[in-house]
C-alpha cells in the first residue's frame, strides 16, 4: 500500500497536501514582512497602483495597503468569489481528490510491480525525502502548466479561467479568485501529481517515505504557499535574472495578469520557470515594467461584478453554442485561435 491508499492517513495527508492553496497566516505574515523589507530597501518605491504602473515613493502604510487597490470593486469581488468557492468546496473536494489521487497511485504501484517486481524496500534518508519533495514539485508544476496552458488556448476553457484574469487589481486574495468550476480542475490535477509521485516513491521505499519538512511544513508546500501569496500582491518583487530562469519571481505573475499583448500567455507555471522555458512561454519583465491588470478596457465591463463573473462562463458557452461566437456577448472576444484578442486566448 502507498501513502495515499493507506486508509487511516489518506484523508489527513490529502487535506495537508491541499493546504498550500489555503490562506494561512504564516504566508500572509511572510508577505507583509517581505513587503516591509522591499519598502526599506527601495526607499518606498516598487509598489504598483491600481493601473499596474509603478507608484511614486510612498509611506509604509500606503506602500503596503494602498487605498486605490483595496477599495477597488475588483478587490471586493475577490472576497465574494473566495467565500462562494469555499462554501461549495466541501461538496466536491474530498471525494474528487481521494478518487484521483488514490487511483493514480494504485495504478503506478501495480504497473511497477508488474514491470519490475516487488518493491526493493530501500532505506529512507533525508536526501531521498528531499528528492521526493522535488519530484512532486516538478510534476505538480508540470501538470499545473498543462492545465493552465489549455485554459489559455482552448476557448471553452478560457471562459472559466477568464474569471481569474478579470481581476483589475492584485491582492493576496486574488490567488483564490476563480470560478467555482475551476477549483475541481486544479484539485484533480494536484491529486494526480501527488498520486503519480507518491506511487513511484511508495514502490521504491515500500510505502515508508514522507516529504522533507522544514518547521513541520512540507518543503514543497512552503515554496508553493509563499509564491502563491506574494505573486498576487501589488508590490513588484523581482529576483535576479539568473534565478528567474529557474523560479518564477512574484513579479512574473504580474505580467501574466497584464492585458498588454506582449504579456499574453506568459509565465503559466506555478513555481518553477523550467516548463515555461522549455515551451517558450517564459517572460522576465524589466524593472518596474507596467502591467495593467484585467481583461482590457473593451471586455472588462462584462466581467466586473460577482454576478457577472459567476454567470460569465455559462453566458459565453451559450453564445458559443448558439454559433454566435463569444463576439456576440463581448466585443473583444473571438473564440478562435486566429483572433488573438485578449479575450479569446487568455
Ligand atoms: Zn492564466
Ligand atoms: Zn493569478
Amino acid at each position: 500500500m502507498g501513502p495515499l491508499a493507506d486508509i487511516s492517513s489518506t484523508a489527513l495527508l490529502l487535506i495537508q497536501n491541499n493546504l498550500p492553496r489555503d490562506l494561512t497566516w504564516p504566508f500572509l505574515l511572510t508577505t507583509l514582512a517581505l513587503g516591509i523589507a522591499l519598502w526599506a530597501l527601495r526607499n518606498g518605491r516598487g509598489a504598483k497602483d491600481a493601473t499596474g504602473q509603478e507608484q511614486p515613493a510612498a509611506t509604509l502604510v500606503h506602500f503596503l495597503l494602498p487605498y486605490d487597490i483595496y477599495s477597488h470593486v475588483s478587490a471586493r469581488v475577490d472576497v465574494s468569489l473566495y467565500v462562494f468557492e469555499r462554501i461549495l468546496r466541501p461538496l466536491w473536494a474530498g471525494g474528487l481528490i481521494l478518487a484521483v489521487g488514490v487511483t493514480a497511485e494504485t495504478a503506478i504501484i501495480s504497473s511497477l510491480v508488474d514491470a519490475l517486481g516487488e518493491s526493493p524496500s530501500l532505506e529512507v534518508n533525508y536526501a531521498w525525502m528531499m528528492l521526493y519533495s522535488f519530484v512532486t514539485l516538478l510534476l505538480y508544476d508540470f501538470i499545473f502548466y498543462v492545465i493552465h496552458y489549455a485554459e489559455h488556448k482552448v476557448p471553452a476553457l478560457w471562459v472559466i479561467h477568464k474569471v481569474h484574469h478579470s481581476a483589475e487589481v492584485l491582492t493576496p486574495l486574488t490567488r483564490y479568485r476563480e470560478h467555482v468550476l475551476e477549483g475541481p480542475i486544479y484539485a484533480a490535477g494536484s491529486a494526480l501529481a501527488y498520486g503519480l509521485a507518491g506511487g513511484v516513491f511508495a514502490w521504491i521505499f515500500n510505502g515508508g517515505i514522507t516529504q522533507a519538512t522544514l518547521f513541520n511544513i512540507g518543503l514543497f508546500s512552503l515554496i508553493f504557499g509563499f509564491n502563491g501569496s506574494f505573486r498576487h500582491y501589488h508590490v513588484a518583487f523581482h529576483y535576479p535574472k539568473w534565478l528567474s530562469q529557474w523560479l518564477h519571481s512574484p513579479v512574473m505573475h504580474h505580467t501574466h495578469h497584464s492585458y498588454l499583448e506582449k504579456h499574453w500567455d506568459t509565465n503559466l507555471a506555478a513555481v518553477t520557470s523550467i516548463w515555461d522555458r522549455l515551451f517558450g512561454t517564459l517572460y522576465i519583465p524589466e524593472k518596474d515594467e507596467p502591467t495593467p491588470w484585467g481583461l482590457g478596457p473593451q471586455t472588462q465591463d462584462s466581467y466586473r461584478s460577482f454576478w457577472q463573473n459567476t454567470t460569465g462562463p455559462f453566458r459565453d458557452w451559450y453564445a458559443m453554442a448558439s454559433g454566435n461566437t463569444i463576439k456576440a456577448a463581448n466585443p473583444l472576444a473571438g473564440g478562435a485561435s486566429s483572433d488573438r484578442s485578449r479575450d479569446s486566448t487568455h
